[in-house]
């Protein structure tokens, strides 16, 4: 939106560049291109942006809700087919979306009964998830139009998008800085790179709530699909899929994907987790957490050989089988979204952890500088 001319010269001419310094005629189509993405009801122009790497892999994604449309990525013999459901236009995304392919904030997962109490004072959020308060509230980060610069450097091509949410948003105290950058490298990679600051306390969980189906958009339920969780533990919910506040081993029970596992092996199970939640919609603790990006999650589809894997500096990975999926959604090229047609691996601090003190703490300080990263890596086996 408040795209410089001056930005777009850069970006323009970084492209340039890059493809007079390169002797691949494969990288022809490198860069960020910016297009129209259509305007909101109250005139707000919105736009999208189509980042290509050398490789030919594209993302477009529009600054409203930061909500990556689409993800174009080769299979095994080289076909690019887009795995992440979506909408073919913005009126789609207007008019009701389970978070398809959005940034979620401020506070990704849920938080019990829509309360949390912080310095002594008690903060109160809308209920838009039965009882408890869902990725945010009702405008939450996935509905507002972000500020969107492109670029171009040695690690790839991207966007930052920024948005300042102001004190008392959605409940929320302080005004809150965010940026929020994506990168899409030469490696395949999809780089977010998750900042913020705050001028008072406030509990922060900033994920990306991109829907996969490595077979591609609308190919079929993903029950097939092969994920290994590096998580030797989860967090168990009650029936309102709030934690317990226990850390439970996953040995012995269906979820445990330590060991690759299709995702349908086990999802129908006679188990009190897998009733609560439908199917899979657990928060898994990464095991090995440190400063850097560890690998949290594989997901390999067999047909096409295309893999996913998703490293992240975040504790927890909420990993979701897209059961609340029911046929009611026609997406992209008319396709009907049935029940487990996709997967999220949402990377995450815990739910509910402002009322958990046991939890790795949410609640950035003014002072503070919030700092997260998740890496979507795509190849072929
Ligand atoms: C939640 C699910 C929810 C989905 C879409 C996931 O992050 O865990 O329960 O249905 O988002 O809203």
């Amino acid at each position: 939106m408040k795209y410089s001319g001056l930005a777009f010269a850069v970006v323009v001419l970084a492209s340039l560049f890059a493809r007079s310094g390169s002797a691949s005629p494969s990288t022809s189509k490198q860069g960020v291109k910016k297009e129209s993405f259509g305007t909101l009801p109250d005139g707000t122009p919105v736009d999208i942006y189509t980042m290509t790497n050398a490789k030919g892999m594209e993302i477009r994604a529009t600054n409203y809700g930061g909500i990556v449309v689409s993800l174009r990525v080769p299979d095994k013999k080289g076909n690019l087919d887009d795995i992440a459901l979506g909408f073919d236009d913005l009126k789609g995304y207007l008019a009701s979306s389970p978070y398809f392919g959005a940034i979620i904030g401020r506070y990704g997962n849920r938080i019990a009964n829509g309360k949390f109490t912080l310095d002594g004072k008690e903060y109160t959020l809308a209920k838009n998830n039965g009882p408890n308060t869902l990725h945010g509230g009702l405008k939450g980060f996935d509905k507002v139009v972000w500020n969107a610069e492109p670029f171009q450097n040695h690690d790839g091509v991207g966007i930052i998008l920024t948005y300042t949410s102001k004190d008392g948003e959605e409940g929320f105290p302080g005004n809150l800085k965010a940026k929020v950058t994506y990168t899409l490298t030469d490696n395949n990679e999809w780089i977010i790179d998750y900042d913020a600051s705050t001028d008072k306390a406030t509990p922060i969980n900033l994920t990306q709530h991109t829907y996969f189906n490595l077979a591609g958009e609308g190919k079929g339920d993903v029950l097939a699909h092969i994920l290994k969780l590096n998580a030797s533990r989860f967090t168990p919910v009650n029936q309102t899929l709030i934690p317990t506040g226990e850390f439970r081993p996953v040995k012995g029970t269906p979820m445990d994907f330590t060991q690759p596992t299709p995702i349908g092996g086990r999802i129908n199970a006679d188990d009190e987790q897998l009733r609560f939640g439908r199917g899979y919609d657990h928060n898994f603790v990464v095991d090995g957490k440190g400063s850097d990006p560890v690998l949290a999650a594989r997901v390999k589809e067999p047909a096409s050989g295309r893999v996913l894997e998703v490293f992240t500096t975040e504790p927890g990975v909420q990993f979701y089988s897209g059961n609340f999926l029911d046929g009611t959604i026609t997406g992209k090229n008319g396709h009907v979204y049935k029940q487990r047609y996709a997967f999220c691996l949402e990377t995450q601090h815990f739910p509910d952890s402002p009322n958990h003190p046991e939890f790795p703490t949410t609640i950035l300080h003014p002072g503070q500088t919030y700092h997260s990263r998740t890496i979507y890596k795509m190849s072929t086996e």
